[in-house]
């Protein structure tokens, strides 16, 4: 079972995480968007893990909420108001539960993830976080290694899609060959869960 304190631990891991990888998410932004990536999942996670350390949560759905809620406020590209949402919804979720399953956790995101797509009106396949996301949040229901694999997967195979969506597809055809950074980010929040969970 998961607790509030595995949901602070998981997002104190990512923001350490994505404070290593910023420059790399930066650079996969700059042939296909505004080389800014890195940058604001790094300005948004510090803002949720000082959040986190200044009111700690009692519970999951409240550690998820707030995290979402920080992102949407502190993150000014589209990453933060898509990123915002799929936590707050898997917050909203899981409710105030004290302790939840990896089942829960699984279908709180799921829901998470399905927000994600309706406001950015987007599918797997867009060449977007979705392509990690979704596969992610599936493997979840077998283990955290496995989610975290097929997220790695998924943004891999961001590589030969053609962007549909956010400012890559501005560049049609030319977006081709490069890999999303959202999804890129995506998987990392997916192998800082399994670190965590380990
Ligand atoms: P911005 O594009 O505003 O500079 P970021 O660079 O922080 O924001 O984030 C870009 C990432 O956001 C993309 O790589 C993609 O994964 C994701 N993204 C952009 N638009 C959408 C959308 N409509 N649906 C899902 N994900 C999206
Ligand atoms: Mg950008
Ligand atoms: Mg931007």
């Amino acid at each position: 079972v998961l607790d509030a304190a595995f949901f602070v631990r998981w997002m104190t891991a990512a923001a350490a995480v994505i404070d290593r990888e910023a420059d790399r998410l930066t650079e996969l932004d700059s042939p296909i968007g505004d080389a800014d990536h890195g940058r604001n999942m790094q300005r948004g996670f510090a803002a949720v893990v000082k959040t986190l350390e200044a009111e700690p949560p009692a519970t999951p759905g409240a550690a998820l909420t707030a995290a979402g809620r920080q992102l949407i406020s502190s993150v000014g590209g589209a990453s933060g108001p898509l990123y915002g949402t799929l936590l707050r919804r898997a917050g909203k979720v899981l409710g105030d539960a004290p302790q939840v399953s990896v089942e829960e956790l699984r279908s709180g995101l799921a829901a998470g993830v399905d927000a994600v797509g309706q406001l950015g009106g987007s599918a797997p396949g867009d060449k977007t976080m979705l392509d990690a996301l979704v596969p992610g949040v599936t493997a979840l229901s077998a283990s955290f290694a496995a989610a975290a694999e097929a997220a790695e997967q998924g943004a891999l195979a961001t590589v030969p899609l053609q962007a549909r969506k956010g400012r890559a597809s501005y560049l049609g055809e030319r977006s081709i060959g490069h890999q999303d950074p959202g999804a890129t980010s995506s998987a990392l929040l997916f192998a800082t869960l399994a670190e965590v969970a380990k």
